[in-house]
């Protein structure tokens, strides 16, 4: 293409008014929200980068779909018209669909693991990982060495390790081996590919020791773009067969459809086998809802249908991803160190790096995230010692091994000069980076504290 500029592949017929504050008003703001932007109410936000999940804009088709959705309990068109695309899709023959990805993992893993059980992945999402856990099984990451290099710029570093994950099988009793999952793409590092090579080694491994492997394909769109994009032999496929060559090695699937199937609210789970999907449907029926709707509205169900066809259109896919990789360049450019390549769906900031003078007991990401609210109205996330903090005896803080901040760019919802203007503001966080200062945690919950926690600026 000739024109550099890339536009949105859509027009905008209706809009939502964002309100636009001072960094006067938002310095108050973000005090009375104790310095912790998930306290901040939503109309205080310019641009909300806090996450990709569920804050997609739906379509005008998709839109058209809620008011033709069939809200019938039993045998709903709408369920029929989503089954039919997702088995496309995955050609798996039995389809459940549940009220979000985790409810789709609660009932698999929930089924599969238990006590004593183990599941290998590249790298489990926190909610797979505490789906896993809570049934009294073991998840056991095995990422891909490159894959903690902040800088290496390898094409597929969401990729499971096969040598670590083989070494894992041998060490294990396989009647103990629940599964492999593969996260596709990985969250970690912003959306990290999985190479078709990577998903047809695991699947090896997996039939030569007969052990299943699901496919957690939150993100399988952007995932086939990546693989069409970089790897070999696959430049003329369309997303949409790269996707289906994904799902054929795998003996089932689970997705949050609050991601790549551009809606707000859903997911499914798919399988391939007959017993074991009659077993998932028991506990469907028990704390979901019954086969044709799970946890769904007839309405939810046709936007999911139509999100799910529209989200392989290539023009979709390439403002996408080349949206999130201009942002990503940029900041690169300006200075600011981050984590390499770009991924999917979002941008990850290395704040231990833009504020060495703050001590990581003094959080720089949750610096950077003041920061960045104060000067621009942008939310982000901390994932660095807020988030995984935790304390040894003598109450000292266990350092996490990088300090990041998350920016997560929802689908459909912000324009280039959105994008532009985060850039700008990013130019005054670079120039005035010394002056930054730390935070003092005041008051933080024993679980999850990253949420709720107050601190203070130092
Ligand atoms: C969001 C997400 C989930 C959980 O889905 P919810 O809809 O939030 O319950 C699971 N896996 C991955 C990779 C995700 O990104």
């Amino acid at each position: 293409m000739a024109f550099k500029t890339i536009i949105e592949p859509f027009k905008i017929k209706s809009v939502e008014p964002i309100m636009m504050s001072t960094e006067e008003q938002r310095i108050g703001f973000l005090k009375t929200a104790n310095y912790n932007p998930f306290m901040l109410r939503s109309e205080q936000v310019i641009i909300d980068f806090l996450t990709d999940s569920g804050t997609s804009a739906m379509s005008a088709k998709q839109w058209a779909g809620i008011m033709d959705g069939d809200e019938s309990y039993a045998g709903s068109r709408s369920w029929f018209r989503m089954e039919s695309i997702i088995k496309d899709l995955t050609g798996m023959e039995f389809i459940l669909p549940t009220h979000q990805g985790r409810a789709a993992e609660r009932i698999l893993y929930g089924h599969l693991g238990g006590k004593g059980k183990v599941f290998f992945s590249n790298t489990l999402f926190d909610t797979s990982r505490a789906n896993i856990e809570f049934s009294g099984a073991e998840g056991i990451d095995l990422s891909i060495e490159e894959s903690e290099l902040v800088n290496h710029t390898y094409p597929f570093k969401g990729n499971i390790d096969t040598v670590k994950l083989e070494e894992q099988i041998k060490n294990h009793d396989l009647k103990n081996i629940a599964g492999v999952v593969l996260t596709v793409t990985n969250n970690s590092g912003g959306g990290q590919p999985v190479s078709m090579q990577n998903v047809k080694e695991t699947s090896r491994i997996c039939k030569q020791y007969g052990i299943l492997l699901f496919i957690d394909c939150c993100r399988i769109a952007e995932n086939a773009w990546f693989i069409v994009d970089r790897e070999h032999g696959y430049a003329n496929k369309t997303y949409k067969e790269v996707a289906q060559e994904i799902f054929s090695y795998a003996d089932g699937a689970l997705m949050s459809a609050k991601k790549d199937g551009l809606v707000n609210m859903g997911g499914f789970l798919s399988l391939k086998d007959k017993k074991l999907s009659d077993a998932c449907k028991n506990l469907l029926i028990i704390t979901e809802g019954y086969t044709t709707y799970g946890g769904l509205s007839g309405r939810d169900m046709e936007a999911i249908a139509q999100g799910l066809e529209e989200v392989f259109d290539p023009a979709y896919l390439n403002y996408r991803i080349k949206s999130t990789t201009y942002l990503g360049e940029h900041l690169h450019r300006i200075g600011i160190p981050l984590m390499l390549p770009i991924g999917g769906h979002a941008v990850y900031i290395d704040a231990k790096a833009l504020y060495p003078h703050i001590p990581v007991h003094q959080y720089p990401g949750q610096a950077l995230v003041c920061e960045l609210y104060t000067k621009g109205g942008i939310r982000t996330v901390e994932i660095g010692s807020v988030m995984f903090g935790k304390y040894d005896e003598q109450g000292k803080l266990i350092e996490a091994p990088m300090e990041l901040v998350r920016l997560a760019i929802p689908r459909r919802v912000y324009t280039q000069s959105h994008i532009e203007y985060v850039i700008e503001v990013f130019d005054k966080i670079f120039e005035d980076r010394s002056k930054a200062r730390g935070l003092k945690i005041t008051e933080e919950p024993e679980f999850l504290r990253h949420f709720t926690a107050k601190y203070e600026l130092i």
